[in-house]
């Protein structure tokens, strides 16, 4: 802090205006708290901005490790675009990996996604409820979107994957040639066939639905405030942080500054293991009478194409290499080869790919309640492929915790206590 006077007290300060902090900072103000946000930057800079688009609502499995044989070798062999990584990065988060790799035998894995299930449930109807109160909901599409096949074998995997997922009560169409040309008559013939999940929602602007959320947040009176969130110190009244515009003092804070959330955590003497896996996108311009009418993702190659305010938007899998390094563009420039397999892609509209940081946990849980040894500090981070989708419910969820209402989930597996060391 600068030793400034005190200029405003609120009774909570959000750290982190991405999807997750602005969704804790809308559910807090509904229960008639006085709310600031800090954030660095804009609402909606961070991974909130480059994110594929897609509220996962079929997403009822986690992305675990690879735990087959022929598919690590794949990814090490970093042929595909689904996975890239730095070899001089590895050894550093070699203990991490292990412990993702431990958590996701089946019966681990099964137990994380039950987990999370309460969640992914609720995802779609909370993001609904806020776009509807910020004006928004043209911004979140009900079209679903489309995992697409490239030969039969693949095609019948897909198909026998959407049936054990019915358990789960999703509703999934597997297309046929005729089926998929009907829905997206702007792919080529490689996309033999698919997947069509029809539950999931879609933006084309991630960062504009942010910025609605904000928008809402400021016209209920909500304070959107510039600074650095590791400014957080105690203080006599709960927590002290500085802005630009002076001190501020709040009685409760939520840490959400996705997988920067450690620069405030680590001080505080907390010790929890989160990485970030780096994810790229870039924008290619939509084909004149062509295109995409929503997202479409290749699995197997580890890509998905959405359609988005900017162009159509090449979103990349995993890469696992220092957060600063510079984008990676071989991965990136196999994504596009076999993209442009899918759909003609025009030309680039930004120079280079952007970055982001998935915020992960290895058990692949977020961390979600009370900081563990600090009264009236909150964890919401680690959300790893499914912020966008879990940020409104995780929202509610913490908001839920803070002014001791029953929480609509059970928020156990989400504590930051399952960490040895923390
Ligand atoms: C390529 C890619 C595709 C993805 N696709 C999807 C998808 O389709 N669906 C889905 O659900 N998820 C997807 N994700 C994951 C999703 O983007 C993230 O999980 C989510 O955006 C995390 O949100 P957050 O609010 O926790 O973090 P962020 O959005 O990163 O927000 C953190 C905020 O903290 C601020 N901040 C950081 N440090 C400081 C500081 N010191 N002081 C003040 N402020 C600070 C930042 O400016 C930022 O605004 C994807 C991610 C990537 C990279």
């Amino acid at each position: 802090m600068t030793g400034a006077p005190v200029l405003r007290r609120f009774d909570a300060a959000v750290l982190g205006g991405g999807i997750v902090g602005m969704s804790c900072a809308l559910h807090l103000q509904k229960r008639g708290l006085a709310v600031a946000v800090i954030d660095r930057d804009r609402p909606g800079r961070g991974a909130s901005y480059g994110h594929a688009g897609l509220v996962e609502r079929s997403s009822v499995i986690p992305y675990a490790f690879p735990r087959r044989l022929g598919e690590l070798l794949r990814h090490a062999a970093r042929r595909g675009s689904a996975v890239s990584y730095d070899p001089m990065f590895l050894p550093r988060i070699a203990p991490w990996l292990v412990r993702y790799w431990w958590h996701s035998a089946p019966a681990r894995l099964r137990r994380a996604g039950a987990d999370i299930l309460p969640l992914i449930e609720r995802s779609v109807a909370e993001h609904e409820a806020l776009a509807a109160e910020a004006g928004a909901s043209a911004l979140l599409m009900d079209r679903g979107w489309i995992e697409v096949c490239r030969d039969d074998a693949a095609l019948r995997r897909a198909a026998d994957h959407a049936a054990g997922m019915a358990a789960f009560g999703l509703d999934a169409a597997v297309l046929d040639r005729a089926a998929l040309a009907a829905l997206e008559p702007g792919l080529l013939p490689a996309a033999i066939g698919g997947i069509h999940w029809r539950d999931p929602r879609t933006t084309t602007d991630p960062a504009g639905l942010v910025n609605r959320y904000a928008a809402l947040f400021e016209s209920r009176d909500g304070a959107l405030l510039r600074g650095d969130a590791r400014t957080l110190a105690p203080a006599p009244e709960g927590w002290g942080l500085a802005t630009a515009g002076g001190d501020l003092r709040a009685a409760q804070v939520v840490l959400a500054l996705g997988a920067a959330s450690a620069e405030v955590y680590r001080p505080l003497g907390y010790r929890l293991p989160l990485e970030a896996k780096r994810g790229h996108h870039l924008h290619f311009a939509q084909p004149s009478g062509g295109g995409l009418n929503r997202p479409v993702a290749d699995e197997v190659n580890g890509f998905v194409l959405s359609p988005m305010a900017q162009g159509l938007r090449l979103a990349t899998g995993i890469d696992l290499s220092p957060p600063g390094a510079p984008p990676a563009q071989g991965q990136m420039a196999r994504a596009r080869a076999r993209a442009s397999e899918l759909v003609p892609l025009g030309d680039p509209v930004e120079r280079a790919p952007w970055v982001g940081l998935r915020p992960c946990l290895p058990d692949m849980r977020p961390v979600i309640g009370p900081a563990p040894r600090h009264p009236g500090l909150w964890f919401a981070f680690g959300h790893a492929h499914h912020g966008f989708t879990l940020g409104p419910a995780t929202g509610r969820l913490v908001a839920e915790m803070m002014t001791g209402d029953t929480p609509f989930a059970d928020p156990a597996p989400f504590r930051a206590e399952r960490f040895a060391g923390r």
